[in-house]
């Protein structure tokens, strides 16, 4: 991918999973490649217990300046002692910044995930955790919902189903339903610092996304893409500019850049390789531009300046100790 054109400023990846430790130096070079400098490794839990934090803790190890973390909760202990597993849980958050780790991701607004842990998000499960994040001030990725077309067998993508993402069959939560779980819990704790991963699945509806960040001044949207989400503000491409200007203080770059595609060879790194291009070049170029595989996307052409905020300066005040 060919980034000489976009501009040369320091740059943090809001969104990054790093899975695999054996593939350090490839990560690194995707980093590198894509001009940027420093990544937050956003750890989720595995199916089998497990989670991605022992991985980001060894690529700080090697890399110290190189890398935020934000941990994912462990269920393992908590499952052990069922009666005690809010407090377990509420525990971790205390420990976090012991342990090496900058913040908090959650998964579990993911309506995959929300159905196998079938606790509502802001039930009594984690509200010690929403409680000790808040005290505490510690920043959270949060991913909720998911893209609309999951929830329609019609226009559910095949990898999508493949990947056990089709919700369609009436066993999942509605979108709306994840919605109201996160009102609930931002009422109830209206200091959270949680970046909202994927701009909350609101890319489409801008009139709405722009109510939720009026209503909650302390988080923010990444920008790590989903199906659709730079389709959406190609179609409406001065009503996005105009939403990434007068917003520009709570937009945080994000990719999703990811070693599990690496696992496939080829296609996954091209892939891997494509989407900071794209986010990118989304930001940066002034009108329409088309990708190397001939699909037609608008440029938002913002100023230099919100650049700088979308690009470090909003993730380093949200991540900055004490800071919002
Ligand atoms: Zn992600």
């Amino acid at each position: 991918m060919d980034f000489t054109s976009l501009a040369k400023l320091p740059i943090i990846d809001g969104h990054v999973h790093f899975v695999h430790p054996e593939r350090l130096d490839e990560m690194l070079a995707l980093l590198d490649e894509a001009g940027c400098e420093r990544a937050n490794l956003v750890c989720i839990p595995n199916p089998d217990g497990s989670t991605h934090n022992p991985a980001a803790l060894y690529f700080k190890e090697r890399c110290p300046g190189r890398a935020f973390l934000s941990a994912a909760l462990e269920y393992a202990p908590a499952l052990t002692e069922p009666a005690r597993a809010a407090e377990i849980l509420a525990g971790q958050i205390g420990t976090l910044r012991a342990r090496g780790f900058d913040g908090l991701k959650l998964i579990e607004g993911k309506p995959q995930v929300r159905r196998l842990l079938p606790h509502p998000l802001d039930g009594p499960l984690y509200a010690q955790v929403w409680a000790a994040l808040e005290e505490q001030q510690l920043p959270v990725v949060f991913h909720v919902a998911d893209p609309d077309e999951f929830w329609d067998p019609a226009a559910c993508p095949a990898w999508a189903r493949e990947s056990g993402w089709d919700y369609s069959d009436g066993s999942y939560p509605a979108k709306e339903d994840l919605y109201s779980e996160v009102d609930a819990i931002l009422r109830r704790h209206p200091r959270l610092k949680i970046t909202f991963a994927h701009f909350y699945f609101l890319s489409a509806q801008l009139e709405r996304a722009a109510r939720f960040l009026d209503a909650h001044p302390t988080v923010c949207f990444d920008l790590a893409p989903h199906v659709g989400m730079y389709h959406d503000f190609a179609r409406r491409p001065e009503a996005a500019r105009a939403f990434f200007l007068r917003y520009q203080e709570r937009i945080i770059y994000g990719t999703d850049l990811d070693t599990r595609p690496l696992e496939r060879g080829e296609a996954g790194r091209r892939f891997m390789r494509f989407i900071p291009w794209l986010v990118r070049s989304c930001l940066e170029v002034a009108g329409p531009f088309t990708a190397p595989d001939g699909t037609a996307f608008h440029g938002l052409g913002l100023p230099r300046g919100v650049l700088e905020k979308i690009y470090h300066a909003n993730f380093e005040r949200v991540y900055q100790p004490g800071g919002g």
